[in-house]
């Protein structure tokens, strides 16, 4: 499907979207259960893909809502239940900017894969059950990484438009070439930037509330990105001047910086 396909369905669910969201959200204890309710839930899709219980058109519709509704249901959560279908609707523009425009050009290379034969539809020899979640929740994930490079470690993220499908075929160990690696990145759509929305949703009731500075905190782990010690560095700001973890960063829907408001 392309983009602008993607764009009118999208529009015209809308609706089901929000109402969906709602309910996610009011099931989920807080952002980091909402995250990991969606990543059983990639590894069901998934799954529910290669084992042939869905096709082709299901598992592109389903990935386009439920990468729509978990983002909602994340602005949801982080708006402190204040206004919250506002702010799902204020942030609605942000998120069909942020995650389609990427899951197009990836769903494409999958679909790609498929036809090529390198992803097996009915292929059950990679068992997802060994998949460490504890491990991907401590940002440490084998198969992404893979696909760091040291000169450029945005080049193969998922929000970057430059990590074209040539590129991330070309990376050792290809992520998106086998049925793991598929589900790794189909997390990246569902589970982990729902981390940066909920920081969407938690900046617009601190704006409301009245407070005029904010930081970004970097976790200053090995795999903290230059950019964030750089925001990091800045300290005290003037609110809405610096960019939601997930933004303006080269670790992208894995950034986990801690915004404070003062
Ligand atoms: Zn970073
Ligand atoms: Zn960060």
């Amino acid at each position: 499907m392309d983009l602008l396909s993607m764009i009118g369905m999208a529009t015209k669910r809308r609706g089901d979207y929000f109402a969906q969201a709602e309910t996610l959200a009011k099931k989920s204890k807080d952002q980091e259960d909402l995250e990991q309710k969606m990543a059983q839930e990639s590894k069901l899709i998934v799954k529910g893909f290669r084992d042939k219980q869905m096709r082709w058109d299901e598992f592109e519709r389903t990935m386009l809502d439920k990468t729509l509704v978990s983002a909602l249901a994340a602005v949801y959560l982080g708006s402190d239940k204040a206004d919250p279908k506002l702010k799902m609707e204020k942030a609605w523009p942000a998120i069909v900017g942020d995650m389609l425009p990427p899951l197009t050009t990836f769903m494409d290379e999958v679909k790609d894969y498929i036809d090529q034969g390198i992803l097996k539809v009915g292929d059950q020899t990679e068992d997802f059950a060994d998949v460490d979640w504890n491990a991907y929740f401590d940002n440490d994930f084998e198969l992404d990484d893979v696909l760091t490079d040291p000169e450029d470690p945005g080049k193969y993220q998922i929000n970057n438009p430059a990590a074209k499908a040539s590129q991330v075929a070309s990376a050792p160990g290809g992520v998106g070439r086998t049925w793991k690696g598929v589900l790794s990145r189909v997390m990246r759509y569902l589970s982990t930037p729902t981390f940066g929305f909920f920081n969407l949703g938690r900046f617009m009731r601190k704006q409301e509330q009245g407070f005029k500075e904010m930081r970004r905190v970097a976790r200053k782990d090995k795999r903290t990105c230059i950019d964030c010690i750089n925001y990091d560095e800045q300290g005290w700001q003037p609110i809405g001047s610096l960019p939601m973890p997930g933004h303006g960063c080269r670790c992208y829907d894995r950034c986990r910086c801690h915004i404070e408001y003062r």
